[in-house]
């Protein structure tokens, strides 16, 4: 890379230079995270990194990333010429990706492509609200190279749509998911449990919907009621009420028995694919591979430390195009801590983790790290351990958030 660049502006003037990695062989990354801030309306529950009602900021956003995508570099090491980083999985978050439309999406991939390089089978994952799915969408995600859509549907059911205060009715997920599974691409689709007013039955009923759809893959998360949203004030008004612990366990469970008894392997706590439709991405995080992230709010990782990026989009944008450090929060792990944290992302598949494998790579012992806690996970019927696996029961799973504290 040039110590400094000319301005796309025009101006002539030169840009201050970002640093530049240069990745070690081993820890090259393969996965890359693109966060698109942007969103039409921000739901009442969501406290992600996102605008909503922002469109002003794309431009300055595309040139920002531009610049952020610098300092991704692998040519020294990759002596094939490029200064792009080849990857197996690149994955476009948000915020709404889907929301830049068919255009912007094009013009989003064309400052990718400076920088980074899915190989030819790599999965290309994007993130869309159905009410974005168009044809002409579909067509820009097809010529971008979108392998798979993960849609965020949330629910097939009307009022609990508007209980979510989403933007979209049911017949807008039917329609975009035969939009896309038309063009060949592959579905996955987002439900959403645990909603304001949401029954077990409406739950049951957004099960067979999903399933009828036939997506590849589909995600069943429940409402968690984040500090600062809409969703959190109307509940500490006496306006919104969470559904009972035995509620949200009871459609968790449903959710379970149901998607397996169609076909759908249960391999992730909140995630659910047919054969050979598991999202690579997810599983490279969750084996703790370095990933490289651009964008506001992104998290990078190199297999010790993250670092996530400044979470406010504006400050993001204002800081990488004066050629500044946009990282926020910078967390160096020691080698035990980030062994616990391979440990605690491996027990929330339904694989759990193998001791060989997990001394390989973290090079810890699973017993010196977590010994006591899993025999009194195992103890409690909430963990199995042969002597080589450990894995979480069904049980543990209903409870995994509370068990990390016992190792983190
Ligand atoms: S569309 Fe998704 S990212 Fe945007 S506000 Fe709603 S939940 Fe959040």
């Amino acid at each position: 890379m040039p110590a400094a660049s000319v301005r796309r502006d025009g101006t002539g003037h030169p840009e201050p230079a970002l640093p530049c990695i240069r990745y070690a062989e081993a820890m090259r990354p393969r996965h890359a995270y693109v966060h698109v801030p942007f969103c039409r309306h921000r739901c009442g529950y969501c406290d992600f990194t996102l605008v909503a009602g922002r469109d002003d900021l794309v431009e300055r956003y595309f040139a920002a990333l531009g610049r952020e995508l610098e300092r991704v570099s692998s040519a020294a090491e990759s002596g094939d010429g490029s200064a792009c980083l080849a990857l197996d999985t690149l994955y476009l978050g948000g915020g709404t990706p889907s929301h830049l439309g068919p255009d912007g999406l094009r013009r989003l991939f064309a400052i990718l492509r400076e920088r980074l390089r899915p190989a030819s089978d790599a999965e290309v994952s994007l993130e869309a609200n159905p009410l974005d799915v168009t044809p002409d969408f579909v067509a820009a995600a097809q010529d971008c190279g979108v392998t798979r859509v993960s849609l965020g549907g949330q629910s097939l059911d009307a009022a609990t749509l508007r209980a979510l205060d989403r933007d979209h009715g049911p017949d807008d997920v039917r329609r975009a998911v035969g939009l896309l599974h038309d063009a060949g691409l592959v579905v996955s689709l987002d439900l959403m449990t645990a909603a304001p007013g949401q029954s077990l039955t409406a739950v049951e009923r957004d099960l067979a919907a999903a399933v009828a759809l036939a997506p590849a893959h589909i995600s069943v998360y429940c409402l968690t009621w984040e500090q600062g949203t809409a969703f959190a004030a109307a509940r500490r008004r006496g306006e919104l009420a969470a559904a009972p612990e035995d509620l949200e366990r009871a459609m968790f469970e449903s959710a379970i028995d149901r998607l397996e008894a169609a076909g759908y392997e249960h391999y992730e706590v909140s995630n659910f694919a047919r054969p050979g439709h598991r999202c690579r991405h997810n599983e490279a995080y969750w084996d703790c591979r370095p990933w490289e992230a651009v964008g506001p709010g992104a998290a990078r990782f190199d297999g010790r430390t993250r670092i996530t990026n400044h979470r406010s989009t504006t400050t993001w944008i204002k800081r990488v195009l004066a050629g500044e450090d946009c990282s926020g929060a910078v967390d160096a792990m020691s080698a035990e801590d980030a062994a616990r944290e391979r440990l605690v992302v491996g027990l929330r598949r339904r694989d759990g983790v193998e001791r060989g494998e997990f001394l390989a790579a973290s090079g810890c012992n699973l017993d010196s790290v977590a010994g006591p806690a899993v025999t009194r996970w195992v103890a409690a019927g909430l963990a199995t351990d042969d002597g080589r696996n450990v894995r979480l029961t069904r049980a543990g799973l209903l409870v995994s958030d509370t068990l990390w504290a016992d190792v983190l």
